[in-house]
């Protein structure tokens, strides 16, 4: 029998946000959130680093949780502008996001590069969020699957467990476009992802391990992805803007 799996709802604000925001934002989530007994799903808002600390307090006692969007492979040093794990750990994160499509395409980075990412992340005693995911021309190339196994090949790290790694496939296509990857294309990528984890992790870890969906999901969406048998939540981006919009999200779960 498969897992009982909790749902996680992953808001991913990328660079939007002002420190003005987050008494509304985070603070009307945390509110919601406080208000929800035993809720069914785990929320996590990931803000722009320098809110971080802002949104750890602002959702303090509430059971939300305040993730990053990138990390630094090395545990501290000269490396001007970025961020070490640790500190992530130290501001009050239980997460970090690594792989989005959006730093692979604006920075370059490598599967092996994510890789390094997610195992700074675990060692700091952080979560990780792996995004995988294929692009357009991958998808009409015949070649989904394969980048998807390529790259969760290449940047899966070392030590990853159900409980500290969560995978996100997000189809470059789908994110911040409102095209929507259809259930049956959701489906089979994710059964292939849970099938690989399987292979490399074990039975066991493999049907625990939790896969969101990621790309355009909206309240009116949220239920015909969630309810498909290897979607296990999903990373959100401009919905994850409006409380609103992604309580209604989290609610779908
Ligand atoms: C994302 O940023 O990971 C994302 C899925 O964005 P959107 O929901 O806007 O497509």
């Amino acid at each position: 029998m498969a897992a009982k799996r909790k749902p996680l709802i992953a808001g991913n604000w990328k660079m939007n946000g002002l420190k003005k925001d987050v008494r509304a934002l985070a603070g009307g989530l945390a509110k919601r959130m406080a208000m929800t007994k035993r809720p069914a799903f785990e929320m996590l808002i990931c803000p722009p680093a320098p809110l971080l600390g802002f949104c750890v307090d602002a959702v303090k006692g509430s059971g939300v949780k305040i993730g990053a969007q990138d990390c630094h492979a090395a545990e501290h040093g000269a490396h001007t502008g970025d961020i070490s794990a640790p500190l992530l750990k130290n501001m009050g994160c239980g997460y970090v996001i690594v792989g989005h499509s959006e730093r692979r395409t604006d920075h370059s980075e490598t599967d092996k590069e994510v890789k390094a990412k997610a195992e700074a992340a675990l060692a700091a005693g952080l979560k990780v969020i792996l995004c995988i995911g294929e692009t357009l021309k991958e998808r009409k190339a015949g070649q989904t699957l394969n980048v998807n196994r390529r790259q969760l090949r290449g940047s899966l790290p070392t030590g990853a467990t159900a409980a500290n790694t969560v995978i996100a496939y997000e189809p470059v296509w789908a994110i911040g476009t409102g095209q929507v990857a259809t259930p049956a294309q959701t489906q089979q990528v994710h059964a292939a992802i849970r099938k690989l984890i399987k292979s490399k992790l074990g039975a066991n870890e493999g049907d625990k391990m939790r896969i969101l969906y990621g790309g355009s999901m909206k309240p009116g969406n949220a239920t015909e992805l969630m309810i498909l048998p290897d979607v296990d939540g999903g990373l959100i981006g401009g919905a994850s803007l409006s409380v609103a919009d992604f309580w209604a999200i989290a609610e779908a779960a």
